[in-house]
């Protein structure tokens, strides 16, 4: 069976070197839906408690929030480091503390410190999907991603390839000790 979460990400982009509107700068609200599926642990009667699944991904995805995100051939990237550098916010700003861990991917770069992911490949919602399950995969059984900005929207099914252990008593995945981070349950 499988769980389902939703959630949103507010961001800029734009598509470099695209002949169409989509070529300057703009903001989208993105909605991101992500499928998780395993069995059912019955303890809790649940695949994976679906606020759990938004926490650990959001943790990651947080970056890409009120955030720029340019390929990395954009010349628009080092005109906007150059004026983030010139108001001495490149480097954080007090006000910034929505910070996700810094990652990098093959895909993509954060910079969490400046709200700044930067692209292998142009961010459209095939390429953000892309991103998300590279970023995911190893965290979360994920069967299905799917991601919709404006009228574009696409989606994608994956194969889980295993099944994760879960506490019996709140449902998240147990550490590899076989202990719940949340409870203290033991196996
Ligand atoms: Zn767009
Ligand atoms: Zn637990």
């Amino acid at each position: 069976m499988r769980s389902i979460t939703t959630l949103d990400l507010q961001y800029a982009h734009r598509f470099f070197g695209f002949k169409g509107e989509a070529q300057y700068l703009h903001g989208h609200t993105g909605v991101l839906t992500i499928e998780v599926e395993d069995s059912i642990e019955p303890g809790v009667n649940m695949v994976f408690p679906c606020n759990e699944i938004q926490k650990t991904a959001w943790e990651v995805l947080k970056n890409f929030d009120h955030a720029l995100i340019l390929r990395e051939d954009d010349p628009l990237l080092p005109a906007i480091l150059k004026v983030y550098e010139e108001q001495g916010i490149r480097d954080g700003a007090p006000t910034n503390k929505m910070k996700g861990p810094a990652f990098k991917t093959e895909l993509a770069t954060a910079y969490p410190e400046c709200r700044l992911v930067v692209t292998k490949e142009t961010m459209t919602v095939e390429g953000m999907i892309k991103i998300v399950y590279d970023l995911l995969k190893d965290k979360l059984n994920i069967a299905k991603i799917t991601f919709s900005s404006g009228v574009n929207a696409a989606t994608q099914e994956y194969q889980p390839s295993r099944t994760i252990e879960r506490c019996p008593l709140c449902g998240i995945a147990l550490n590899e000790n076989g202990v719940c981070p949340k409870c203290g349950y033991r196996k």
